[in-house]
């Protein structure tokens, strides 16, 4: 195996380390549709459920999942997937939401 791909590696999250440290996703809809209207569709992806079907040792770069997401609204595969930090944390609770 390369050093280059190992480097890349080291250098990424698994979804499993997404789901403790509490992070999400986000996927945004790049498709430009019917007029040039852009889609602009988006949507948090449900992390538990990935993790169930890819497992928790799956990357959780953009590059790893790209292509994994189709829009619910225009059903292009073309997405930019953000990640979110967990900086939301509930005022009575503590809790992250
Ligand atoms: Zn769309």
């Amino acid at each position: 195996m390369a050093p280059a791909w190992r480097y890349f590696r080291a250098m990424s999250w698994t979804l499993g380390e997404l789901i403790d440290g509490g992070y999400r996703i986000w996927v945004h809809c790049d498709s430009a549709g019917a007029g040039g209207m852009r889609c602009n569709h988006r949507a948090m992806v449900d992390l538990d459920d990935l993790a169930r079907r890819l497992g928790r040792d799956h990357g959780a770069m953009a590059a790893d999942l790209a292509g994994m997401f189709r829009c619910a609204r225009c059903g292009a595969r073309r997405s930019t997937i953000t990640v979110h930090p967990p900086t939301v944390r509930d005022v009575k609770t503590g809790e992250l939401r």
